[in-house]
């Protein structure tokens, strides 16, 4: 996919400086920089080799009509920030540039005056003074040209906040970014002036039709497997094999500490994508990466309603660059293998027992709870059924009053039970020991 940017180094008419000599300009952004880390080698390797920025062009300098006192944008002040994108686009046209040949825009100042970017275009710059993180660093670069081809701000499963999978570029300011391997530049406390990385995750690569899905490992959707994956580091795609793998909705990508994410240790990460944000999954114990024998599951037992469902990292082989995850799924039955000792509080022993005495069998929160006939609570779920019967294609008029009826006969029923005397009728009782022996079912 052929997505050249237009780049144009524009000056407020107040300062006139102009920081780098144009070439370190073209090698930041075009292929005169191919091989030092640069923009063009970014969008190659975080899509599999489908972003062609190639067509990348330096324009400028231009001067604008405008003073750096007229400038308004900021993070509270959008369209200020939009005029600015304005501006500039306005005078390279006005130059002569025909802007309806780029995918997009970065206006690059002469000034580290703002960093943003969206579809509309891409606002970065430096003043060449060494003062501080560059807004020319590739970390920053591909997090805004990263909005320009609409990806968002990354988040760890739960967040509500942007910024929070700090291995993924789209969270940049978390920070896992590794210090330029050519512009090596200190500021004045010896930090990088510029830094790389770190990469694209899967999730988001996918989002945008970047990840090569010839070589992602593809759930066949089948009700049971057990299967181990090897897997490449994920921006690798020199190396044979799998560069990820998609397993449920879940993405699974090997990140090791190289090259653009230098700064990420050897690991598996897991993300999921939802409405348009992806998400950084932690293992089942909380971490963000997931190491050797690490994993998230569902538990085996549970498999009245389907289970099983696991992830588990096998081990990670930073030597020959490989990971192998292990991943699984069982089919929904009802197991038929019973236990030879106790504790026999198991869902599979409630369910078994309660459907041979006509129970009511309710899952919550993973555990299987029966209730008697005889308790007021199986009247209540009866009713609850009841609505829950009450299917689309029948008439609104006769839905709602299948609604009425059953919540009428709950309101009826609690009301009967708050008066009732309390302990009428145990809701879970299953197990009975006779004679030193525990029993099943119905004797
Ligand atoms: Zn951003």
């Amino acid at each position: 996919m052929q997505t050249p940017w237009a780049i144009l180094l524009t000056k407020f008419n107040d300062n006139n400086d102009e920081p780098f000599p144009r070439l370190r300009y073209e090698e930041i952004f075009t292929t005169a920089g191919t091989g030092k880390w640069n923009m063009v080698d970014y969008f190659s390797d975080m899509s599999h080799g489908k972003l062609d920025l190639s067509g990348t062009q330096v324009f400028g300098w231009y001067t604008l009509d405008k003073a750096t006192a007229d400038y308004t944008g900021s993070g509270l002040n959008p369209a200020g920030r939009d005029e600015l994108l304005q501006w500039a686009k306005d005078k390279a046209t006005s130059e002569g540039v025909n802007l309806g040949d780029f995918h997009n825009v970065v206006v690059v100042l002469n000034s580290g005056r703002d960093l943003f970017g969206g579809l509309n275009g891409i606002v970065c710059g430096d003043d060449g003074a060494n003062s501080a993180l560059s807004g020319l660093s590739p970390s920053f670069l591909g997090q805004e040209m990263g909005h320009g081809y609409g990806l968002n701000h990354s988040r760890r499963e739960g967040s509500t906040v942007d910024y929070t999978d700090p291995f993924d570029v789209m969270s940049v300011d978390a920070g896992r970014s590794a210090p330029h391997p050519i512009y090596t530049d200190l500021d004045p406390f010896g930090q990088p002036v510029y830094e790389i990385g770190p990469g694209l995750n899967a999730a988001n690569m996918w989002s945008k039709g970047l990840l090569d899905m010839t070589r992602v490992w593809t759930d066949p959707g089948s009700a049971r497997i057990s299967t181990s994956v090897q897997l490449r580091p994920l921006h690798r795609r020199d190396l044979p094999g799998y560069l990820a793998a998609r397993f449920g909705e879940y993405f699974i990508e090997f990140r090791m500490n190289t090259g653009w994410d230098a700064r990420v240790p050897a690991c598996i990460l897991v993300h999921r994508f939802e409405k348009g944000i992806s998400y950084l999954v932690p293992d089942e114990d909380g971490n963000d990466t997931f190491r050797a024998g690490s994993g998230i599951s569902t538990p085996e037992n549970l498999s009245v309603l389907g289970s099983g469902f696991s992830i588990r990292v096998k081990s990670i082989d930073v030597a020959n660059e490989v990971a192998t995850v292990s991943l699984g799924r069982a089919p929904a039955q009802i197991p038929k293998v019973f236990p030879q000792e106790g504790p026999f509080q198991t869902p599979w022993i409630k369910w078994l027992e309660a459907a041979s005495l006509g129970e009511a069998v309710v899952i919550l929160n993973g555990t299987a709870v029966s209730i008697p006939r005889s308790s007021p609570a199986y009247g209540i779920l009866e009713n609850v059924a009841m609505i829950g019967s009450s299917h689309p294609l029948m008439s609104e008029r006769l839905q709602i009053s299948i609604r009425e009826e059953a919540m009428t006969n709950i309101a009826r029923l609690s009301q009967t039970e708050m008066s009732a005397p309390l302990f009428r009728s145990p809701t879970t009782s299953l197990h009975r020991k006779t004679g030193g022996r525990w029993e099943n079912g119905s004797s």
